[in-house]
């Protein structure tokens, strides 16, 4: 028996450009929770990757490296790193606003990849910065698609 020819998809060019600022690919990735929401969130902001000036630092790890993608990808791929990861779960009381506490009185907002202090919490959560954050993390999952 012969397998059918694979038909080639067609490819939309109709994507709607952006303005963007770095050269850098914008990976997403999505996050279930228990409830059975989705989020689509950027993969940096995931694995707390921030940009400050000519660096990454990953809050994490509480590692600083030069500001190169290779490198930044290396690093969220690293084992050590997805260890650290893994034990900053997100706290199940803040359910999609996907909050972790951080190390010392900080906690980390994966929604707007920031670094909260502990008297500000509330508020941020409230803030319209978040929520449009969160908004936007939620209707991504429409047309989020794996790369794979
Ligand atoms: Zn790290
Ligand atoms: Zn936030």
């Amino acid at each position: 028996m012969s397998m059918p020819a694979l038909r080639q998809p067609k490819i939309n060019a109709e994507e709607k450009k952006t303005a963007k600022y770095y050269c850098e690919p914008q990976n997403f990735l999505i996050v279930n929770l228990n409830d059975g929401k989705k989020l689509v969130v950027s993969s940096d902001a995931y694995h707390g990757i921030l940009t400050s000036g000519v660096l990454y630092r990953c809050v994490f790890c509480e590692f600083e490296m030069i500001r190169d993608v290779m490198c930044k990808e290396r690093h969220k791929n690293s084992q050590n790193h997805r260890t650290i990861l893994e034990s900053y779960p997100h706290m199940a009381d803040f359910k999609e606003n996907l909050i972790r506490k951080l190390n010392g009185p900080n906690y980390y907002c994966t929604i707007c990849n920031l670094v909260i202090a502990a008297q500000a919490l509330n508020k941020h959560l409230t803030a319209e910065d978040h929520l449009k954050e969160l908004s936007k993390a939620t209707t991504r999952v429409a047309a989020y698609k794996p790369i794979n």
